[in-house]
């Protein structure tokens, strides 16, 4: 019995040498597809009348590996690039895109939760080391009162970097630190906010949680973009959102996948998914009237057990094209055409080199410098630093001196 299995091995493994020598000679059977199903970041140009979408947070407020909080970057034909919202964790999917950072920095915050603007620091902060020497512009919207507006959390943001950006003050390139805000009427509706190289921005106001919150629609080459960041269904939407190409709108868990999952009550579940935020039946029903070319479903945890009962609450209400959105999911869109995709993303992601220009060799005479008492601590190591110098300048043909403080 032994020996006939042996042998039948034998006579299988012979077989495959031989179709493998077959195919050898031949070469391999495929070529290299050109059409790729994937879309591996910063290897496709985009045509001059093409609009890309990359989804780099679709979670909730709950921080997780798979998700990050809510933020879309737009990226269009005339080289353009936007940010709509950057929740917590998304700073990092913003860097899988391999975009130099003086193109990330046009952002605009739908409103002033931490899981719609908490990554603004890394990206203001990580962008300033990731070589970005253009100040870092947002756009936000006014609160009811004035310390509930985007200006007063951002002032208040700088503020608590204080230390942050002393630190780098003299030791690299802190042109890039600064911060342009531009606060706008939360109530305006359909108002212009951003009208530059052939793009317009325009907001509506949100109904979530507390006055404040608002919509973006972005126009540009004939192609419509809307995205609600945080809104139960409201009538600006429904009016000023009417077919456009792509309807990015929240979606939240349905009570139900709150209660099991998180371990809501029924009360706080009903209240959060179907009045604070809009649940995948009302989801299914605000799209069913604006009838966009594509609806984007996102602000949800996008598992293989949550997934069938979103989707199945989504066709309640609507029939029409469908993605129900996860961190890295793509959209390029045409007037003929919405492909969507997934990115495949390289973790080993360095900054890329500034796009602006050259930067600047740090001042040290602008350091702030420290205190006699911490200088005293110091342990110069001259023989081994002055060699790292001494490389350097022979290398890079610099006279770099190492200093004396
Ligand atoms: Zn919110
Ligand atoms: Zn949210």
């Amino acid at each position: 019995m032994k020996l006939k299995i042996g042998l039948t091995f034998l006579a299988g493994f012979a077989t495959c040498v031989a179709l493998l020598a077959l195919v050898a000679a031949k070469g391999s059977p495929t070529k290299a597809m050109t059409d790729r199903d994937v879309y591996y970041p910063a290897t496709e140009d985009l045509k001059p009348d093409e609009m890309r979408v990359v989804a780099c947070g679709t979670g909730m407020p709950n921080a997780r590996p798979k998700q990050a909080a809510a933020c879309f970057l737009v990226e269009l034909g005339n080289g353009d690039k936007f940010i709509f919202d950057i929740g917590s964790g998304s700073a990092e999917r913003l860097s899988a895109m391999k975009i130099p950072y003086d193109y990330l920095d046009k952002v605009f915050i739908g409103h002033l939760h931490s899981d719609h603007f908490g990554a603004l620091a890394d990206l203001w902060i990580g962008g300033v080391i990731g070589n970005r020497i253009k100040p870092l512009r947002v756009w936000g919207p006014s609160g009811h009162k004035p310390e509930f507006g985007t200006k007063y959390a951002l002032e208040h943001m700088e503020k608590v970097f204080t230390w942050d950006s002393g630190s780098r003050q003299g030791n690299v390139d802190i042109r890039g630190q600064v911060l342009e805000v531009t606060e706008f009427d939360y109530k305006g509706i359909n108002q212009v906010i951003y009208q530059e190289n052939g793009v317009t921005i325009r907001s509506i106001p949100a109904i979530h949680a507390l006055d404040g919150p608002v919509s973006f629609i972005l126009e540009w080459n004939g192609l419509k973009l809307a995205f609600s960041s945080d809104t139960f269904p409201n009538k600006w939407w429904l009016k000023y959102a009417k077919g456009v190409d792509l309807a990015i709108h929240e979606c939240f868990a349905p009570p139900k996948i709150l209660i099991v999952k998180q371990k809501f009550g029924p009360g706080t579940a009903l209240n959060v998914s179907t009045q604070v935020h809009t649940s995948p039946a009302q989801f299914g029903k605000v799209m069913s009237i604006i009838k966009p070319r594509m609806a984007v479903a996102y602000h949800f945890f996008n598992d293989f057990d949550t997934l069938p009962d979103m989707t199945e609450q989504v066709r309640q209400t609507y029939d029409g094209p469908l993605s129900m959105a996860t961190d890295y999911m793509v959209w390029n869109v045409t007037k003929d055409d919405i492909r969507v995709r997934m990115a495949v993303i390289d973790e080993d992601i360095w900054p890329q080199p500034a796009a602006s220009g050259p930067k600047l060799p740090p001042d040290r005479s602008t350091r702030i410098g420290f205190t006699d008492f911490i200088l005293s601590g110091r342990e110069p190591f001259l023989e081994v630093v002055q060699q790292i110098y001494d490389d350097i300048n022979a290398e890079y043909g610099t006279d770099y001196e190492v200093p004396t403080n």
